[in-house]
């Protein structure tokens, strides 16, 4: 999971993006936390960057760069940070990943233009293409709901998590009819 939606302040701006049900999956040790952009050893805070002139596979096939506010070309330092959260995806056999969306990074849905100027568009961050082109289940902390989480974790896990999170009950109730 990316680290900002569990309460890390390691976002460019140096601010959170906590998520009340990611924190609660990590603090119950159901989840890894990373961060691509400080593993790639970008600081806390840095400029805001955007992919330009593709997507996140264009960067990944080199057709594509990303870029900061300020022209940098950062491109190399993204794919490594990448390439890291994909080593550990695979090391420790992860099956889904709930990422931050519009990151260049961490992008699952949308992603910002390329030009700086607020709009997003369909796209996936770097991050998150790596992820899903290595075959791991990717979603954004706008995806998140009681039925996927229940199919990465343990039932018991499960049944604290809707015990904990009345929004979710009336799903947990539903899933209950049906049986
Ligand atoms: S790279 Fe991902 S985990 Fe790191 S701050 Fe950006 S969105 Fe959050």
């Amino acid at each position: 999971m990316s680290s900002c939606l569990a309460g890390f302040k390691v976002r460019y701006n140096g601010t959170s993006a906590q998520n009340d049900v990611i924190s609660w999956l990590a603090s119950h040790g159901q989840a890894i936390t990373v961060c691509p952009e400080i593993m790639a050893g970008f600081a806390i805070p840095r400029p805001a960057a955007e992919i330009v002139g593709g997507n996140a596979q264009n960067v990944l096939d080199g057709m594509a760069r990303v870029r900061e506010n300020n022209g940098k070309d950062v491109t190399a330092s993204y794919i490594s940070g990448a390439r890291m959260v994909l080593k550990i995806a695979l090391k420790n056999k992860v099956q889904a990943a709930f990422l931050k969306e519009n990151s260049p990074s961490c992008g699952v849905n949308n992603v910002y233009s390329g030009n700086f100027d607020g709009h997003l568009l369909l796209g996936t961050g770097v991050t998150a293409c790596i992820l899903k082109n290595a075959g791991i289940q990717v979603y954004s902390e706008t995806d998140l709901d009681y039925i996927k989480i229940k199919s990465f974790v343990s039932p018991d896990i499960a049944a604290e998590f809707a015990a904990e999170f009345g929004s979710f009950s009336q799903q947990v109730q539903s899933e209950r009819k049906d049986i």
